[in-house]
């Protein structure tokens, strides 16, 4: 469901929210990985409201970690 999340990492940084569109995939956190933890906040009904998700010092979007596997960059 598109809206508000509250993430929880994994004791090295505290609560903090973000938005995220329905149907994709959370993003990963740089440090904690797939032990961050979503819980929606609140519901937006309307996707167009929601911008894409960016990268942030934080999160990294869950694909990279399979596509970036072994590239030659
Ligand atoms: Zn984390």
């Amino acid at each position: 469901m598109s809206g508000i999340y509250k993430i929880y990492h994994d004791s090295h940084r505290l609560m903090h929210e973000a938005t995220l569109v329905k149907g994709a995939r959370f993003p990963r956190c740089r440090q904690c990985g797939l032990r961050v933890k979503f819980s929606l906040a609140r519901s937006i009904q309307d996707d167009h409201l929601i911008p894409p998700f960016q990268p942030t010092a934080i999160l990294e979007p869950y694909e990279q970690e399979e596509s970036g596997l072994g590239a030659a960059i």
